[in-house]
C-alpha cells in the first residue's frame, strides 16, 4: 500500500486530468464526480480517500466491503461496482449506500424486498453492457434496458439514479469511446421516453476517464491511478 503523501500526489494528478478533460469539452468541473475504487487494497485506501475529502469508496465484492466498512470513517459511503449474486443481496443492502450493478429484474426485486425489510431506500444504477462485450455483465440492448428501467422505477424501495457501464478492455480507445457514447445515447433516450431524469452516468476508469468525460460521464471510478497497481 502506498503512503498517504503518494496518494495525495496521485489524487492531484487525477483531479488535473479530470479538470482538463472538462475544459476540453466545455463542461463544468463540478459536473463530474470521482469515485475512488479501493478494491484489493487495505482499508487504509478508503481512509486516505476520506481524509482527502472524498465522500465515497467503490468496491466490487460485497464481502470485502463488509470487512472494511467497520474500520473506515463512519460517514464514508460505500458503492458496489461489481456483479451482485442473489445470495449476497442481504449483506449488500446492509453494507452499501448505492448499488451500481443492477442487471436483472429478479435482482432488482430482491434488493427492493430486502431494502424494504430494513426500512431503507436504496439508490441504484442499472448496469448496461454498452459495448456488447461477451465478457461483461449488464444489458446489451436498449429494449431490454428500457424494460428493466420501467420495472425498477415501480419498486418502492429503490431509487433509479442512472446507468453504469464497463467497456471491453482494448488498446484501441475507440472501443471505449463507442461504448460510452452508446451509454449516453441510451440514457438520453430512456430519460425522454420515461419522462424522468436519469442523471448519473457512471463510466470511465484510470485509463479512459478523459474519453468518458467527453462522452458525458458524471462519475468516474478510479482505482490504480489513485492507489497504484493491484
Ligand atoms: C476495478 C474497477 C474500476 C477501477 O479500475 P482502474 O482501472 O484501476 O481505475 C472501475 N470500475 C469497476 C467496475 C472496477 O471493477
Amino acid at each position: 500500500m502506498i503512503s498517504y503523501e503518494a496518494f495525495v500526489e496521485n489524487y492531484q494528478r487525477v483531479r488535473e486530468r479530470m479538470a482538463s478533460a472538462c475544459q476540453s469539452c466545455g463542461r463544468a468541473e463540478e459536473s463530474v464526480k470521482l469515485l475512488p475504487v479501493t478494491k484489493t487494497h487495505p482499508f487504509d485506501a478508503a481512509e486516505f480517500a476520506y481524509r482527502a475529502g472524498l465522500a465515497a469508496a467503490g468496491e466490487n465484492r460485497v464481502q470485502e466491503a463488509a470487512q472494511k466498512k467497520p474500520l473506515a470513517p463512519a460517514n464514508l459511503r460505500w458503492e458496489l461496482i461489481g456483479h451482485l449474486q442473489s445470495n449476497k443481496v442481504k449483506q449488500a443492502v446492509e453494507t452499501f449506500d448505492r448499488i451500481q450493478t443492477v442487471d436483472s429484474l429478479e435482482l432488482a426485486k430482491r434488493i427492493d424486498r430486502l431494502a424494504g425489510e430494513s426500512g431503507r431506500l436504496m439508490p441504484v444504477l442499472i448496469q448496461a453492457n454498452a459495448g456488447a462485450d461477451p465478457a461483461k455483465f449488464g444489458l446489451a440492448d436498449f429494449s431490454a434496458l428500457r424494460e428493466l428501467a420501467e420495472e425498477t422505477v415501480q419498486l418502492p424501495n429503490l431509487r433509479l439514479e442512472g446507468l453504469m457501464t464497463i467497456p471491453a478492455l482494448d488498446e484501441n480507445p475507440e472501443v471505449a469511446r463507442k461504448a460510452f457514447d452508446t451509454l449516453r445515447e441510451w440514457r438520453d433516450r430512456l430519460a425522454e421516453e420515461m419522462g424522468r431524469p436519469l442523471p448519473e452516468l457512471s463510466m470511465g476508469m484510470s485509463g479512459d476517464l478523459e474519453i468518458a468525460i467527453a462522452a458525458g460521464s458524471t462519475l468516474v471510478r478510479v482505482g490504480s491511478a489513485l492507489f497504484g497497481a493491484r
